[in-house]
């Protein structure tokens, strides 16, 4: 089999997004990138998580073309390529309808920067995509989905605020490697839920103050960051 490690790891990641309550059925895909050879690695389409294995899961290239695997990739292979052609530091995507994310993304609202737990991961509110028109829905939808997520972020950083809403439809998320972004959607998820509750309970709530929404990203990211432990080297 090809891409053994990365293989395993994106089959941990889809397993984590069952075991923190982000997927129902088959409603969900965990995919990975090697981008020294071009290949990534994704779930196969419409099979269960309790009966998936790691050589369930579909290898192809950056167009999408079946390298390794016999089954179908998941129909939303599009999205996660279209990502990762124009995101060059994303090594792994997630999809979920995680309930609270996806309820923003159904009201099409972007969910405000609230509390520092949102600022430690993402350095500002997580953006909706606009509307698709007729035509990118009615051909090449789940590209054309990606391209509206790319379009959203024109002139922002994606490493920044790693995660979009698709208006109507529901959170993607992406990171450096496939089992941070596994974790990220679960984050995500609660900060939707902690800003749904905080709008409920004040609907005049402000969102954090830049200064300490940049403290508290800056301090885990970037060039100057200093929480938790220095990095092993690998
Ligand atoms: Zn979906």
């Amino acid at each position: 089999m090809m891409l053994e490690a990365l293989r395993a790891e994106v089959f941990e990641a889809n397993l984590e997004l069952v075991r923190r309550g982000l997927v129902l059925y088959t409603f969900g895909n965990a995919s990975g990138i090697s981008r020294e050879h071009g290949l990534v690695v994704i779930k196969p389409s419409g099979v269960t998580y309790d009966v998936l294995k790691p050589e369930g899961l579909v290898i192809t290239d950056l167009k999408g073309q079946v390298v390794e695997g016999e089954l179908r990739p998941s129909s939303d292979l599009p999205t996660h390529l279209a990502l990762y052609q124009a995101f060059s530091g994303v090594g792994g995507i997630v999809h979920t309808h995680s309930s609270n994310a996806t309820a923003w993304a159904q009201a099409c609202r972007e969910i405000p920067c609230l509390g520092t737990t949102h600022a430690d991961y993402f350095r500002g509110p997580i953006p909706v995509t606009e509307p698709m028109p007729p035509e990118e829905i009615e051909k090449d939808y789940e590209w054309n989905t990606g391209r509206a997520i790319v379009r959203r972020f024109a002139g922002m950083d994606p490493m920044s605020i790693p995660a979009v809403l698709v208006a109507g439809h529901a959170p993607f998320c992406w990171a450096p490697t496939v089992s941070e972004t596994a974790h990220l959607a679960g984050i995500l998820e609660e900060v939707a839920r902690m800003a749904l509750v905080s709008v409920v309970l004040n609907s005049e709530v402000q969102p954090l103050s830049d200064p300490l929404r940049d403290k508290h990203f800056l301090r885990k990211h970037g060039a100057g960051a200093y929480y938790g432990q220095t990095r092993k080297p690998s």
